[in-house]
């Protein structure tokens, strides 16, 4: 087993391949980053790959999401945990960090989309991207060892029951997820990839996997992808954050970064690289290329859709507390079942592990409503009209067990524009702010979820509840955010082109969420790996 990399060298102490310190340099470890981070090593290129976050063991990951350290990312207040909380103006948004990016936090589903993914957005007619990505879809599935989940935990039950009375129960399924199931808790040599990956230990079921495994049952980034490319010569720099990329003058770039060396105490750094491949995610490469835009020697003639048409899955997210005290919410793995509701929309019943009440801190009553002030008169008559079931559903003392998180989500668009905001958003979502784009702002209440939202009630004896920042602000939340750095022919339709790379800048190319151009209505990770297991390999071999 390669031993871990955070003191991978720079280009100071290593060996420089031609004129450059890499042949390739990937910002961001998440989907996007680590499976161009295998392919390119696959194909003889040396990679470093640069991660703002930490790296971690399975033993490391909190027990709860009060371990607000390990759980959640805010450098400022010096938490470097897994999970960033990024609130805009128009939208409220949950992503990953660390080595593995949203690998870590997030619940395993892998889903295809439908086919109007494929034929809507800024991409469409570009290519076939049905036919296309099928065989990328294929191998995305089997690197990240997606199978149908057989352990059916409460949510899933009480959502085949809402399935049966909207008369769709044959629309009802396992979630496809990336879990090794094998023995509860028992170690098993590398069950995926003929023996060359690390070992697994069987899913316990804990319901966990949103604020990290530690038990080696989720398949994540690092112990797939990640793995074998450091296996195959790839360098993976943690606690590294790329402030800039820079064109050099021959050909080929620089790419700044700060090490992390401890509390106060960081390291500049300066490496180049023939090409460079943006994985970030939406919040990070989105960034950074309106930084490099503004910058006279960064990126200046990038598209002027760079930050727009970013959109989300159309979600909606409602937490359901129980009254009941005699049933269990946590049990299972985080996402165990989807209805597709229509042909649009889909909803999966979403659990957190034991003693992960954390979101309990940010919940007000579910009030769907144009204004504030229909919104605050909902809650103040749904509040006198079931004071009781308020109150013994909001002091049950373990939120994760007593509780089941909805995610409706659905293929029609709300589009925003990211942009780079003033000081003092800063603080909070370093460095970005959100505006209007064509289009209506994705929705933060939409009828048919609220619908879904009041049948669980019935059935579980519970009452919704969802962010402040929905209640208060009408503001939506996502865990899909999407968008920013688009498909499209030339500059002026969208920031890259089929083959992942920048318009203007050759060698430049951004391969993870934000290269996604149209809504795929459904959990997007799935989608993301298949785009860049698509985008790698239309590169040649070394040499060739
Ligand atoms: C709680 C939660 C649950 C989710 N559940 C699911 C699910 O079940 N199924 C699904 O499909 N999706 C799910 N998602 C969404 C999924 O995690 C993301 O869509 C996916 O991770 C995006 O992949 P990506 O390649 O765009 O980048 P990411 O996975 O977001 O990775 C980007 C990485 O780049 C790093 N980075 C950013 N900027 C810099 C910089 N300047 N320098 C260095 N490093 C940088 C970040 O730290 C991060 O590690 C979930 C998300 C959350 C938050
Ligand atoms: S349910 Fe628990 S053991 Fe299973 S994958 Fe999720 S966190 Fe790991």
């Amino acid at each position: 087993m390669t031993a871990p990399r955070d003191d991978a060298p720079g280009p100071s102490e290593d060996a420089a391949p031609g004129d450059f310190d890499h042949d390739w340099i990937v910002v961001g470890s998440g989907f996007g980053g680590s499976v161009s981070a295998l392919r390119l090593s696959e194909k003889g290129y040396s990679v470093l790959v640069l991660e703002q976050g930490r790296r971690w063991r399975a033993a490391d990951f909190p027990r709860t999401n009060w371990d607000l350290r390990r759980w959640l990312w805010l450098p400022l207040l010096g938490l470097r945990g897994i999970q960033r909380l990024t609130f805009l103006p128009h939208v409220s948004i949950l992503s990953g960090v660390g080595v593995g990016g949203g690998s870590l936090v997030y619940a395993n589903t892998l889903p295809v989309p439908g086919p109007e993914f494929f034929r809507l957005g800024s991409w469409a007619g570009l290519a076939d991207w049905e036919a296309e990505l099928a065989p990328h879809y294929a191998t995305a599935k089997r690197m990240l060892g997606a199978t149908p989940n057989p352990h059916p935990g409460y949510g899933d039950a009480v959502l085949a029951e809402v399935a049966r009375d909207l008369g769709r129960a044959e629309h009802h399924r396992p979630t496809e997820v990336g879990v090794w199931f094998g023995e509860p808790g028992v170690e098993t040599p590398d069950p995926y990839f003929g023996g060359e990956g690390p070992p697994r230990s069987g899913c316990t079921l804990c319901g966990a996997c949103m604020t990290g495994c530690r038990h080696g049952a989720k398949n994540t980034l690092d112990r797939n992808y990640l793995y074998l490319a450091e296996k195959r010569g790839a360098g993976v720099l943690a606690d590294t954050r790329v402030t800039a990329v820079r064109p050099l003058a021959g050909g080929g770039y620089a790419v700044e970064a700060r090490t992390r060396l401890g509390p106060f105490r960081w390291r500049r750094r300066r490496f180049t690289a023939r090409r460079v491949v943006l994985a970030g995610g939406v919040l990070g490469t989105v960034e950074l290329l309106l930084r490099m835009k503004e910058d006279p020697d960064g990126l200046p003639a990038l598209s002027p859709r760079t930050g727009d048409l970013v959109r989300t899955n159309s979600e909606a997210l409602i937490y359901l507390l129980s009254e009941r005290g005699d049933v269990d919410h946590s049990r299972g793995i985080a996402i165990g079942s989807i209805l597709h509701t229509d042909d649009h929309s889909h909803v999966e019943p979403v659990r957190y592990g034991r003693g992960s009440g954390f979101f309990r801190l940010l919940l007000l009553p579910h009030a769907p409503g144009p204004t504030l002030g229909a919104r605050l008169r909902r809650m103040a008559a749904d509040l006198a009209r079931r004071p009781l079931r308020y109150l013994r559903a909001w002091f049950r003392p373990d939120l994760a067990r007593h509780s089941t998180v909805l995610l409706y989500m659905r293929t029609l668009d709300g589009f925003l524009r990211l942009k780079l905001g003033r000081h003092g958003w800063r603080l909070w979502t370093r460095g970005l702010a959100s505006a209007l784009s064509e289009g209506p702002a994705p929705a933060a209440f939409m009828e048919e979820a609220t619908d879904l939202a009041r049948r669980f009630e019935d059935k579980m004896r519970g009452v919704a509840f969802g962010s402040f920042v929905e209640t208060l602000f009408g503001v939506s939340t996502t865990a899909h955010i999407l968008g920013g750095a688009c498909i499209g022919a030339d500059r002026e339709s969208g920031v890259i082109g089929p083959d992942h790379q920048v318009h203007g800048y050759e060698g430049l190319y951004v391969v993870d969420g934000s290269a996604v151009s149209a809504n795929p209505g459904v959990n997007p990770s799935l989608t993301i790996t298949a785009m860049a297991e698509r985008a790698m390999s239309l590169v040649p071999p070394k040499g060739a």
